[in-house]
């Protein structure tokens, strides 16, 4: 099935070894509930030992120049890009999304990689003006030492390359620990990182059950320098607690509940095609799907139904099937958290329009529920999967207040023409990014990152760089 199967890794890789270990897991199908593959179940022990390794090769990778670093970005850059099939397949086969949309994020994950290839050699310091004629002041700017980076299943590549590449750009050997679901999209891209001549040590793979006791490892660990963890609040409050000890710097990409306002003056159709990008994409399982709708009083009554009607011809089914747009769910417990939700919406006065029904084994029909009310579940948990409930307001600061009214501020949405309410809404959203008229917003040249408690830090873009580098202040006397 694969044109090169030798990018079919199962055992963890530290220090340029792949390791067996000595229990293994198997990686499941979603869309089937076979089994793909049985892969190395690593532990403690192994963290520990990966630690050590990119400690040791720390000294020689941030020894090279940044056009030597740059390099070898380049080449894993047009690896990625040239096993961009394969890695699609791996990651529709392990993930579940559509075999195009996998596809599609090889490119996006590579594009951080080529991205932060170019970074690397804009990690400039800075001279600064001196108060006093005898001293110079400067500021170097250094890598920071070993990264831990802790990953999600709903973006098997991405969301790795997003940390890696910065780290390894600015110096930075790293330890990954991806999500036990999708390990094999994650070895796949490190093997290929091998291959681009990354050295031992530098990149390190640790893929195991027990994610409480890695990730415990790496915070604990004084070695350790910086944690980049993508994944749930709830998680990112414990890492953040048990980094404590260690003062370690911290980049969180945590859960959203993002808000998408449509306005009376909005294109309907534009912005009906827009919350079905940011919806339904993945089958609503990232961080930035629309997850709560709201519609003014004078466009809902058009918006729903134009939404319902092109919702319901979204074809559900096994990613690699032609035409599919909507995957499985990727575990059982994700297909009974929309149902409940589906269920307290309805039971509330939430009217479905289309879908409302689990199908047979992980999958669940593209939902669409209107007359959603602030009391409902949907309006404070994100759901992770393909509901929308549609929301009615009537003024532009009833809609600011109730998009605000959650701890979250990751991604928000909004679509209108007038150009006073596009500045005033804007300005207003309390989120990280605000997509204006448009569902996608993910770019590897902007600052991704959310405010309150979906995170700390921003990721890609130049800022991108800046987490894994400190800044050193020079003071030279006696000029
Ligand atoms: P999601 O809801 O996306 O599954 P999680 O926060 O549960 O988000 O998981 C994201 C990543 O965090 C995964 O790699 C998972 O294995 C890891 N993880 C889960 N719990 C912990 C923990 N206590 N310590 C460290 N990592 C964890």
């Amino acid at each position: 099935m694969l044109k090169d199967p030798t990018l079919l890794k199962t055992d963890g890789l530290i220090d340029g070894q792949w390791v067996k270990g000595k229990a293994r897991f198997d990686v499941i199908d979603p869309a089937t509930g076979s089994k793909l593959a049985d892969v190395a179940d690593l532990g403690p022990k192994e963290t520990k030992a990966a630690i050590t390794a990119a400690n040791a090769a720390w000294p020689a990778w941030r020894a090279l120049t940044a056009k030597q670093r740059h390099a070898i970005l380049m080449k894993w850059f047009q690896l990625l890009m040239a096993n961009q099939d394969d890695l699609g397949r791996i990651m529709t086969a392990e993930q579940g999304k559509p075999l195009p949309e996998a596809k599609g994020e090889v490119a996006y994950g590579a594009s951080f990689v080529e991205w932060f290839a170019e970074e690397a050699k804009r990690a400039h310091g800075e001279t600064l003006q001196t108060s006093d004629p005898t001293k110079r002041l400067a500021v170097l700017r250094q890598p920071i030492g070993v990264c831990a980076a802790i990953t999600p299943w709903n973006f098997p590549l991405a969301m790795i390359t997003r940390k890696v590449a910065p780290a390894l750009a600015a110096g930075c050997p790293v330890v990954i620990k991806p999500a036990e679901l999708t390990p094999l999209t994650a070895l796949a891209a490190a093997e290929l990182a091998v291959r681009a001549g990354v050295p031992a040590g530098v990149i390190n793979v640790i893929i195991g059950t027990d994610a409480p006791a890695i990730g415990k490892v790496l915070c604990d660990s004084d070695t350790v320098r910086h944690l980049s963890f993508t994944g749930s609040t709830e998680v990112g409050r414990i890492l953040m607690a048990q980094c404590a000890p260690t003062v370690k710097k911290l980049a969180l990409e945590l859960g959203g509940n993002a808000p998408f306002i449509v306005f009376d003056d909005a294109d309907i159709d534009a912005a009906v095609e827009g919350a079905i990008a940011s919806k339904y994409r993945n089958a609503g399982q990232t961080c930035v799907c629309a997850n709560r709708l709201y519609a003014q009083d004078g466009v809902y009554d058009k918006f729903v139904k134009k939404l319902a009607a092109k919702v319901a011809k979204m074809k559900v089914g096994n990613g690699f099937d032609e035409g599919v747009t909507i995957g499985p769910l990727i575990e059982d417990a994700a297909v009974k958290k929309v149902g409940k939700h589906v269920a307290d919406a309805v039971k509330k006065g939430g009217k479905v329009l289309t879908g409302g029904e689990k199908l047979k084994g992980q999958f669940f029909q593209p939902t669409v529920i209107a007359n959603a009310t602030a009391d409902m579940l949907v309006a404070t948990e994100e759901t992770f999967g393909p509901l929308a409930p549609v929301f009615r307001f009537k003024t532009e600061q009833e809609a600011i207040d109730a998009a605000n009214a959650t701890i979250f501020g990751l991604a928000s949405y909004f679509y209108a023409r007038d150009i006073g309410r596009i500045t005033r809404v804007s300005e207003a959203l309390e989120y990280g990014i605000v997509g204006i008229n448009t569902g996608i917003i993910s770019v590897e040249q902007a600052p991704f990152g959310g405010v309150k408690q979906s995170g700390l830090g921003r990721e890609g873009s130049s800022h991108g760089l800046d987490e894994y580098l400190e800044m050193k202040y020079l003071c030279i006397g006696d000029i």
